[in-house]
C-alpha cells in the first residue's frame, strides 16, 4: 500500500513541468508587459509550492493533484496569474452595479483622464501663482469652478469625503455639540460610521429623535449654548420607510438661522445634474441644497459626479476659510493627479447634456433600454456561435446604482443568463473571475449573469473568449 502510494507520488513529481516550461507558457500568455524577473521569481515560487503540497499530502489527497504536464501547466499558470500582477488590476464589470465600491467606483471621463495625463509628467503651477511668481493656492484652481458650477460662496477639496465630513467637524465643532437625528447616524461601507468619526473630530454627538420619526421640535430642545452645528446625514445606503418623518432642509435652515447655528449636510453622493426625470430613485442634488439656504455640504468625488476619489466641501466662505485653515487640512490634502482629474471632469458640468453623455458613471445610469437589449443581443449571439454549449438567453432584469447612491433605484437593464451542463453557476463564475483580464459577474438563481450596462461593446469578444474555452478548462 506504501510502496503503490510512494509510486503515486513519484508520478505526480515526475509530471510537474520544469521551470523553463512554466517561463516560457507564462511569458507566452502574459505578453511582453512584465520584466522577465518578476515572472521567474513567482515560477519558482509556484513550482516549489506545488512540489511541497505533493510532498506533504496524504493518500487520499494525492487524487486531486494532475498527473500530466499540460494540466499542471494549465493549473500553476492560472495560479499564476494571481502572483505575477500586483494590481489593481482592470477587470470586466459585468455586475451591472455601477458605482461599485470594491471594483473602484467611476471611471473617468477622456477629458479627466487628458488633464491627468498631462500634469504627471510635467512640472506645474500646483502651488504657485503664475502672474505674481510667488507661492499660490493648490485650492486656487478649482474653487472659482466650483462655485459657477453650484453657486457656493466658497470651496475646497480634499482626499475623499470621509476627510471631508472629519475635517469640517474637527474645524467647526471641536469641543462642542453637534445635533443629529437617530434616523441619521449611518455606516457607510463598514468603515465609516457617523458617531465614530464625530468622536474623531473632538466634537460631541447629541442625537435627537428615533430611528423613524424625527420633529423639528427635536432639534430646538437640543440645542444649548454648547451647540456648534446642526448636521444631516445623507441616508444613502438605506431609506427607513413606512411610519417615517424627518424634518425638511428648509425647516432645518430656519431652525439653524434662529439659534444662528450653521447647518451642515453631508450629502454623500454629490449630483450636479438632476436624474429624476431618468431615475425612479431621488438624489437631492448640491445646488437644491444650496439653495435651500445650507451652510455646508460635503460630498465625494467619485460617487455621482463620476470622477476621482475626492471629497468636495462647499459653502459660506468664512466656515469654509476655517475648514481650510485648520491642521488636518494639510494631512488630508488632495494631489495633484487627482487635482486635475477633478478640474477636468467638472469642466464637462459647464453643459449638462455634455457631461451626461461623457462622464461613464452618467452615461451608464442613462444608458437606453433600446442600446442595452441590442448590446445584450450581440453578447448572446456570439456566445451561441463560439460556446454553444452553453445556455445564453438575454432577459430583462436590473441594475443598481451602487457605492451608497440611490438605493432604491432600480434601473431596467438587459441581461445575458448562461447556464452549462457540467458547471454550475459557483464553478462558472469562478472561471470568468479567474480569467485575464477577470469577469466580474453576479449570479443568481443558478444562473450566471451578465448585466451589460457596465460592460462596453469592445469587452465582449474578451467575454466570448473566456467562455469558448471553459470547456478545455
Ligand atoms: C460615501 C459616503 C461617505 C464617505 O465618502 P468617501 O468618498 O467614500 O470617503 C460619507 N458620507 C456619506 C453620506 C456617504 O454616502
Amino acid at each position: 500500500m506504501d510502496e503503490k502510494m510512494e509510486s503515486l507520488r513519484i508520478e505526480i513529481l515526475r509530471s510537474l513541468p520544469s521551470v523553463e516550461e512554466l517561463f516560457q507558457k507564462v511569458s507566452a500568455q502574459k505578453g511582453g508587459d512584465l520584466p522577465g524577473r518578476a515572472i521567474l521569481e513567482a515560477v519558482r515560487e509556484v513550482l516549489n509550492e506545488a512540489r511541497n503540497a505533493v510532498m506533504g499530502s496524504l493518500e487520499e489527497e494525492l487524487e486531486n493533484f494532475p498527473r500530466s504536464r499540460v494540466e499542471w501547466l494549465q493549473r500553476l499558470s492560472s495560479q499564476l496569474s494571481k502572483d505575477i500582477y500586483w494590481g489593481p488590476r482592470p477587470l470586466i464589470n459585468a455586475t451591472g452595479v455601477i458605482v461599485h465600491t470594491n471594483l473602484g467606483r467611476s471611471l473617468l471621463a477622456p477629458q479627466a483622464l487628458k488633464a491627468l495625463v498631462k500634469v504627471a509628467s510635467h512640472y506645474c503651477d500646483l502651488e504657485f501663482d503664475i502672474r505674481e511668481g510667488k507661492r499660490g493656492s493648490r485650492q486656487s484652481h478649482i474653487e472659482g469652478l466650483l462655485r459657477r458650477l453650484t453657486g457656493a460662496e466658497a470651496a475646497a477639496v480634499v482626499n475623499n469625503n470621509a476627510a471631508a465630513v472629519l475635517l469640517s467637524l474637527s474645524a467647526l465643532a471641536r469641543g462642542k455639540e453637534v445635533v443629529v437625528s437617530r434616523g441619521e447616524l449611518v455606516e457607510i461601507g463598514g468603515s465609516f460610521r457617523m458617531p465614530e468619526v464625530m468622536a474623531q473630530s473632538g466634537a460631541q454627538l447629541v442625537e435627537v429623535g428615533t430611528t423613524n420619526k424625527t420633529r423639528p421640535s427635536d432639534y430646538e430642545r437640543a440645542i444649548s449654548d454648547r451647540t456648534a452645528l446642526i448636521l444631516k446625514v445623507h441616508t444613502s445606503n438605506y431609506r427607513i420607510v413606512g411610519f417615517t418623518q424627518e424634518v425638511s432642509l428648509e425647516e432645518l435652515v430656519r431652525i439653524g438661522r434662529k439659534a444662528s447655528i450653521p447647518v451642515m449636510y453631508d450629502l454623500g453622493s454629490g449630483c450636479l445634474v438632476d436624474l429624476k426625470s431618468y431615475v425612479d430613485d431621488r438624489e437631492p442634488t448640491v445646488q437644491e441644497a444650496l439653495g435651500k439656504g445650507v451652510d455646508i455640504v460635503t460630498f465625494s468625488g467619485d460617487k455621482l459626479l463620476g470622477g476621482p476619489q475626492a471629497g468636495i466641501i462647499l459653502g459660506r466662505k468664512e466656515l469654509v476659510e476655517l475648514i481650510k485653515a485648520h491642521p488636518l487640512a494639510r494631512a488630508v490634502r488632495i494631489d495633484k493627479l487627482t487635482l486635475a482629474a477633478m478640474v477636468g471632469t467638472l469642466e464637462l458640468y459647464w453643459d449638462p447634456q455634455k457631461a451626461m453623455s461623457s462622464i461613464p458613471t452618467l452615461r451608464m445610469i442613462l444608458a437606453n433600454s433600446k442600446e442595452l437589449k441590442s448590446k445584450a443581443k450581440a453578447l448572446a449571439r456570439s456566445i451561441l456561435k463560439e460556446a454553444p454549449w452553453i445556455q445564453a438567453s438575454v432577459r430583462e432584469d436590473c441594475s443598481r446604482v451602487g457605492g451608497g447612491a440611490m438605493p432604491l433605484a432600480k434601473l431596467p437593464t438587459w441581461v445575458v443568463a448562461l447556464k452549462t451542463i457540467g458547471m454550475g453557476a459557483n464553478e462558472l463564475a469562478n472561471y470568468l473571475r479567474r480569467w485575464d483580464p477577470p469577469i466580474v459577474a453576479r449570479i443568481s438563481q443558478d444562473e450566471v449573469i451578465l448585466d451589460v450596462r457596465t460592460m462596453e461593446r469592445e469587452e465582449i469578444p474578451t467575454v466570448v473568449r473566456a467562455l469558448s474555452a471553459s470547456r478545455s478548462r
